[in-house]
C-alpha cells in the first residue's frame, strides 16, 4: 500500500522530532520525572509536529519498559500504538467535529476504563474550532479528569481557545521549523528514497514551506511525482511549482529599475504564454528585491527607493488577487510604478533620443549604400554581421585575457582588487551604474594581475550576458575604480578546471606568454557611436541590442 512520505518519515521517537528543542525538553523532563499532566495544549503553526508529538507522548506514557521516559518501541503497547490500532488512543479533528454531541460522547467514554493500555489518550486537533457549547462540555471533563485519561489538545490559533481551557492545560508552544532543519530533513528523506536532488532545490522547497515540515515534505513528494527521473534540478522545481528562473527575475528587476518598458512587457508576455502565476511572480520579485536590499545593506545610497519598491509591489500583489484580467492589471500596475517612482527616467528619455539618432544615422548609411552599387547587403544585415563579428572578437579576447591574467597573476594584486571591488557596493542602487555594478559584485574574483582579472559565475547565462555587455563592464569599472581593466569571464565549473590546468602548468614550469588582444575593426557604426556620446552611454547601460531599433 502506498504511504505518503510524510507518514513514512513521521518521527516515531522523541529524539527524531525535527526542531522544537524547547517542546522536546519540556516533555522529556516530565516523562523522566513521571510528572504527567492530564491535559496538554500544543500550539503553533501548521505542520510543525504537534500531532506527531502528541502520538509520541501517548506512546511514551503507555510504554511498558520506558528508558528514561522514552518509549522502548518493542513492548506490546508500543507495537499496538505504532500500528495505529489502539482503541485507547482517540483522535478527534475538531475542524470537522465541532459539535457539542462529540464532546458529550467524549465525556461519556471518559468514564470507561482502558481496553489494553495504561492511559486512554484523547488527541483533539484544531481545538479552537469547537463551539462554545462544546468547549463548556470539554471544560467539565477537564475539571475532574479520571486518573487514566490524558487530553492532548492541539491548535494553530491559541487566541481562539478560551482562557478557562488554557488554565487547565500545560501549554507548550511549537515554533516554526527553521529552513536549515527542514532542509536537512528533506535531504535525509531524499537520500533514503535514493533521489538525487540539487541542494538549491531542497533549500527552495524549505523556504516556500513557511516553517512547516509537513508542507515541505508534501512539496518534495509532489516534485518527485512530477519528475520522471531520479535526478531533480532547479528547472523541475520551477516547472512544478510555477516559479520562474532566477535569470528572468534578474532581467525583470533590471528592466524595472531602468524603466525599460519594452523589456518589461516582453517578459510579461513570456510569463503569460508559459502560464505562470502573476501573483507568485510578483511575490518572487518582492523576495528578490528584499535580498538585493539585504545583500547591499551597507550601501545607503538610494536605499529607501528600493524599500518603496517592495511596498508598491506588495500593493500590486493585493490588487492582483481581485481581478479577472490579471495580465492587464499586472502590466498597468508595473507601468504606473515605473512612472510613479520615476524609475530610469533619465535613461528612458535618453534611449528615446538615441532611437531617433540611430534611425537618422542608418538613413545616412542607407543613402551611402545606394551609391555603392557593389554593396548588396542591407544595413540590417550588415549590422547583424557586425554584431556577430563583435561577439566573436569578445569571445576570443575572453580567452586571451584569461591567459594574460595567468601570466601576470599575483596575490597582492588580487588582494588589492578585492578591496577595491568593495567600492562597487556604493553604486549598486545607482540609476546609471547599478545594473552593471550588481552584475560585477555577483561574480567571484578568481585571479588578478596588472589590471587583468578573471571573474566567474555560477551559470552559463550570466557569463554570456557579461561577454555581451563587455564594454559596459570595462566602462563602469573605469568610472568607479578609476582603472582600465581587462576581464575574462567563465563559469565556476570551468574555473575549477582552468585552475587545475594552471597549477599543473606551473608545476611543470610551463610559462604563460602575454598575448595581444584582438582589436575591433573600425567601421561605420563604431565611428557613429564614438561620435555620439549619448549613444555610447546608452550602449553601456543597455548593451547594444536595445540601440538597434528597426
Ligand atoms: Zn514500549
Amino acid at each position: 500500500m502506498y504511504q505518503s512520505l510524510y507518514r513514512k518519515y513521521r518521527p516515531k521517537t522523541i529524539d527524531d522530532v525535527v526542531g522544537q528543542k524547547i517542546a522536546v525538553r519540556i516533555i522529556k523532563n516530565s516523562l523522566n520525572n513521571k510528572k504527567i499532566n492530564h491535559a496538554y495544549l500544543f500550539s503553533g503553526p501548521r505542520g510543525t509536529g504537534k500531532t506527531t508529538m502528541a502520538k509520541i507522548l501517548a506512546k511514551s506514557v503507555n510504554c511498558l519498559n520506558p528508558i528514561n521516559g522514552v518509549a522502548c518501541e518493542h513492548c506490546r503497547n508500543c507495537i499496538e500504538i505504532n500500528s495505529n490500532e489502539s482503541v485507547d488512543i482517540i483522535e478527534i479533528d475538531a475542524a470537522s467535529n465541532n459539535g457539542v454531541d462529540e464532546v458529550r460522547e467524549i465525556r461519556n467514554s471518559v468514564s470507561l476504563s482502558c481496553s489494553s493500555l495504561k492511559y486512554k489518550i484523547y488527541i483533539i486537533d484544531e481545538v479552537h474550532m469547537l463551539t462554545i457549547g462544546a468547549f463548556n462540555a470539554l471544560l467539565k471533563t477537564l475539571e475532574e479528569p479520571p486518573e487514566h485519561i490524558i487530553f492532548i489538545l492541539a491548535t494553530t490559533d491559541i487566541q481562539k481557545v478560551p482562557s478557562t481551557i488554557l488554565s487547565r492545560c500545560q501549554c507548550i508552544n511549537f515554533e516554526s521549523i527553521s529552513v536549515v532543519d527542514i532542509k536537512n530533513r528533506l535531504k535525509f528523506i531524499a537520500d533514503e528514497e535514493k533521489i538525487n536532488i540539487d541542494d538549491d532545490v531542497l533549500l527552495k522547497i524549505s523556504e516556500i514551506s513557511n516553517g512547516g515540515l509537513r508542507d515541505a515534505i508534501g512539496n518534495l513528494e509532489k516534485l518527485i511525482a512530477a519528475s520522471s527521473e531520479k535526478e531533480i534540478h532547479m528547472n523541475d522545481f520551477n516547472n512544478t511549482f510555477g516559479f520562474v528562473d532566477s535569470i528572468v527575475l534578474e532581467r525583470f528587476f533590471t528592466s524595472l529599475v531602468n524603466g525599460n518598458l519594452n523589456e518589461i512587457l516582453a517578459i510579461s508576455t513570456e510569463l503569460y504564454d508559459t502560464g505562470k502565476d502573476y501573483i507568485l511572480f510578483t511575490n518572487e520579485l518582492i523576495e528578490y528585491v528584499r535580498q538585493k536590499i539585504r545583500q547591499y545593506y551597507n550601501s545607503s545610497n538610494g536605499f529607501c527607493e528600493y524599500c518603496n519598491l517592495i511596498f508598491e509591489l506588495n500593493d500590486l500583489c493585493n490588487r492582483l488577487k481581485n481581478t479577472d484580467n490579471i495580465k492587464a492589471l499586472f502590466e498597468a500596475g508595473i507601468i504606473c510604478l515605473v512612472d510613479k517612482e520615476n524609475l530610469g527616467n533619465d535613461t528612458v528619455s535618453k534611449s528615446n533620443s538615441i532611437k531617433t539618432e540611430v534611425s537618422k544615422t542608418s538613413d545616412v548609411i542607407d543613402k551611402k549604400e545606394e551609391h555603392l552599387e557593389e554593396n548588396q547587403s542591407s544595413s540590417e544585415e550588415e549590422n547583424q554581421s557586425l554584431d556577430d563579428q563583435r561577439k566573436k572578437i569578445n569571445l576570443k579576447n575572453n580567452e586571451i585575457i584569461m591567459n594574460n591574467t595567468f601570466a601576470l597573476a599575483n596575490k597582492n594584486d588580487l588582494i588589492q582588487l578585492k578591496q577595491e571591488w568593495e567600492k562597487l557596493n556604493d553604486y549598486l542602487l545607482d540609476k546609471n551604474f547599478g545594473a552593471i555594478a550588481c552584475y560585477l559584485v555577483d561574480g567571484h574574483i578568481r585571479a588578478c594581475g596588472k589590471n587583468n582579472l578573471i571573474l566567474s559565475y555560477e551559470y552559463d547565462s550570466m557569463v554570456d550576458r557579461g561577454i555581451e555587455m563587455y564594454d559596459s563592464l570595462v566602462h563602469v569599472l573605469k568610472q568607479i575604480l578609476g582603472e582600465n581593466y581587462s576581464i575574462s569571464l567563465l563559469t565556476d565549473e570551468k574555473w575549477e578546471q582552468e585552475k587545475i590546468h594552471y597549477i599543473n602548468n606551473i608545476k611543470n614550469n610551463i610559462k604563460y606568454e602575454i598575448k595581444e588582444l584582438e582589436k575591433q575593426e573600425i567601421n561605420e557604426s563604431n565611428e557613429i557611436s564614438s561620435q555620439d556620446e549619448e549613444v555610447q552611454e546608452a550602449s553601456l547601460l543597455f548593451g547594444n541590442d536595445i540601440i538597434e531599433v528597426k
